[in-house]
């Protein structure tokens, strides 16, 4: 790659690090399904070790640790959103036992069979579903759990309009019934699985970026590089509304025996 096209590279990073950074989630999710998906987990107590993948600036981690207790490492490749993230711990008194740290999910740093709990919202996709699940897969504990979200398709066939901008953005978009198969062949008991309802996207996810993006828009005016990324934005945020009836984000929890 040569400057000229790191240094775009590095200017839309660092673009989209601040447009993510002005919103509390950065994937659809909610407090309520934050607490659904950890009602399916037992046994966690305080020394329990648990880490949240792709953790961002953390809105979901904060929710876990007000429900469940155990020591949790949050891990994020963007150093902007792990500054946030450590700043939300501490603004919650939480920082004694929630520590955002930077690195990637391709190599986690952690003892082998030392996770009582693996969390991943909205982020395996970065290593792809089945990969992310084999590769974490000895961090866990026996009888350790994982609980990640991924988009998933809810029907065998759908319109091709939204066929094709997901196969472009996310191949590995699959069916339930083959997200659970693949969770199953990757060393874990599918324990439960249960589709994120649609205040998730809407209300979680979409509702504050529409002031998010108008700031944005005002801060680059002129911008082209901001201009297309917001216009992208719309776009997803527009397709969701059309075809939610055909996809969405389910959440899956495995067990390792
Ligand atoms: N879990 C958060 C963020 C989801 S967005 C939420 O639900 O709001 C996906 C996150 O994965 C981003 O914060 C992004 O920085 C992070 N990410 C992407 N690639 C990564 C990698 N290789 N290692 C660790 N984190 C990564």
């Amino acid at each position: 790659m040569n400057e000229e096209h790191s240094s775009i590279h590095d200017f839309n990073f660092d673009l989209i690090c601040e447009y993510y950074s002005a919103i509390d989630r950065q994937g659809p999710g909610s407090p309520e399904v934050t607490i659904k998906a950890l009602s399916f987990i037992d046994n966690l107590h305080s020394e329990s070790r648990i880490a949240d993948i792709g953790c961002g600036t953390g809105g979901q981690t904060m929710v876990l640790a007000q429900n469940s207790p155990g020591i949790i490492t949050g891990l994020d490749l963007f150093p902007a959103f792990i500054d946030l993230f450590n700043q939300n711990a501490q603004k919650f008194g939480l920082s004694h036992r929630v520590k955002g740290e930077i690195g990637s999910m391709e190599s986690l740093p952690f003892e082998k069979e030392s996770l009582d709990l693996i969390w991943s919202e909205g982020a395996i996709y970065n290593l792809g579903f089945e990969r992310g699940l084999r590769e974490w897969l000895p961090f866990i504990k026996t009888g350790g759990f994982i609980a990640v979200s991924e988009a998933s398709w809810f029907t065998n066939e759908r319109p091709a309009e939204i066929n094709d901008f997901w196969v472009d953005a996310y191949p590995q978009i699959d069916t339930i019934p083959n997200k659970v198969r693949q969770l199953q062949e990757s060393g874990y008991i599918p324990v439960a699985n249960f589709i994120l309802p649609e205040n998730c996207w809407l209300d979680h996810y979409y509702a504050p970026q529409v002031k998010a993006q108008e700031d944005f828009l005002r801060k680059y005016k002129g911008n082209q590089t901001a201009e297309a990324f917001i216009e992208n934005e719309r776009r997803e945020a527009q397709l969701y509304r059309r075809y939610k009836d055909f996809y969405g984000y389910v959440f899956y929890i495995g067990k390792k025996i």
